[in-house]
């Protein structure tokens, strides 16, 4: 594996029933417009299910920050809130599976965002006699997104979010689990969230029914309280799991 950057506020390990019978991989998916609460739903499930977790976009604004032959290639394309070519992605992402962290199942979270993304997704998972067991799909509409981040702040360390006016850290800019610096992203700023928001429409949501046509499409309302959303994603990975062991 190369040298990825943290990738995640968890990582976890082989999740155990009891103490000799392992239950079934669970190799999911989380896609949404930006700003649906994909991270703060990924944050949940990892300690749920103790699966490693990969954000693409973590991955890339690190390699940004430490200024690699990664994050040269991409940082342009992230300013200015377009998609970083499939062939720079692609790479980076199906490198991390093959590692020994994700070898009994992984989250990703945006990964796949075009659909020759997960064609290769697919095809990788295939030639290793592995499958994806389902595609959360997190839904809020275009006015809540802007909303939402355009009052966003990330915490220059773990990436963990909060909102200016909806959930605001308990001292201005300071992180409450490390005490970490809070920046706005460059790309939360109104018109890139725009830009965001087309493209997310024009190349990741045909994602939709291409996972759909695979029967593994499930959807959830983004609106509703991240505590809602949390309720009815761990009880439906939960059964996606108990299905896959039938
Ligand atoms: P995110 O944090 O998921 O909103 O990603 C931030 C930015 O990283 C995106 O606007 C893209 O420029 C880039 N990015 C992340 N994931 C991908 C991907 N799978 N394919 C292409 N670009 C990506």
């Amino acid at each position: 594996m190369p040298d990825l950057p943290a990738t995640g506020p968890s990582a976890g390990s082989v999740h155990k029933e009891s103490d000799n019978a392992l239950v079934s991989e669970l190799n999911l998916i989380l896609v949404g417009p930006p700003g649906a609460g994909k991270g703060t739903q990924a944050e949940k499930l990892t300690e749920d299910f103790g699966l490693p977790y990969f954000a693409t976009g973590n991955i890339l604004r690190a390699a940004v920050a430490d200024g690699t032959e990664l994050g040269k290639k991409a940082k342009e394309y992230m300013d200015a809130g377009e998609l970083v070519p499939d062939d720079v992605i692609i790479g980076v992402i199906l490198e991390a599976l093959e590692g020994e962290e994700a070898s009994d199942g992984f989250l990703l979270d945006g990964f796949p965002r075009t659909v020759p993304q997960a064609d290769a997704l697919g095809e990788a998972l295939q030639k290793v006699g592995r499958k994806l067991s389902g595609v959360l799909l997190i839904d809020v509409p275009d006015d809540e997104v802007v909303k939402r981040l355009s009052g966003r702040r990330t915490c220059v360390k773990s990436g963990h979010t909060y909102h200016v006016d909806f959930d605001p850290p308990k001292h201005d800019e300071v992180c409450d689990q490390d005490g970490s610096r809070l920046v706005q992203r460059d790309d939360d700023q109104p018109d890139t969230i725009r830009k965001r928001l087309a493209v997310y429409h024009e190349q990741t949501e045909p994602l939709v029914e291409y996972y759909e046509g695979r029967d593994l499409l499930r959807r959830f309302d983004g609106s509703r309280s991240p505590t809602d959303v949390h309720d009815h994603v761990r009880a439906t990975v939960a059964t996606l799991r108990l299905e896959d062991e039938l």
